[in-house]
């Protein structure tokens, strides 16, 4: 009796913590909600139907960087917080095939690097000015984080 009371309670805790997987409508979460929200209005059109286009390389480095626009220490964005318009430009258009592989060491902000050929189109941040780097990406920089700048 009193394992049948242990399965029965074992099973209403099953039971509520299962998602069932047939017929659950789930609404779908906008992947580009938030930087389409942290980029200038006049870009967000365009960005959303690049971001929307037919798959191909340079789509593959800008979903990248879409979807994580700032490094994980730095999320969630200040409110407020914007992505400069000179760096939304270039990844619009970018000049040459790159990769997000650097990112600002105050504020966080994602920045491109050249794929094919060693190219820094943002050496410094776009936003506050500090160095920018691959290990930004893991950690602040202690010398740039003094300022306490966020992108924008
Ligand atoms: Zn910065």
């Amino acid at each position: 009796m009193r394992s049948t009371a242990r399965v029965a309670r074992l099973e209403s805790i099953v039971a509520r913590s299962v998602v069932p997987s047939v017929g659950a409508a789930v609404p779908a979460r906008d992947p580009w909600a938030e930087i389409l929200s942290l980029v200038p209005a006049e870009f967000r059109g365009a960005l959303a139907a690049k971001l929307g286009g037919p798959y191909d390389a340079d789509l593959e480095a800008l979903t990248s960087w879409a979807a994580a626009p700032v490094a994980p220490w730095a999320r969630p964005p200040a409110a407020g917080v914007q992505v400069p318009e000179a760096l939304v430009a270039w990844v619009l258009d970018p000049p040459h095939r790159y990769w997000v592989g650097h990112h600002c060491g105050a504020c966080g902000l994602a920045v491109p690097v050249g794929l094919d050929r060693p190219a820094r189109p943002f050496p410094t941040c776009p936003a506050c000015g500090k160095p920018t780097s691959f290990a930004a990406y893991y950690r602040p920089d202690p010398e740039a984080k003094e300022c306490g700048s966020q992108p924008g």
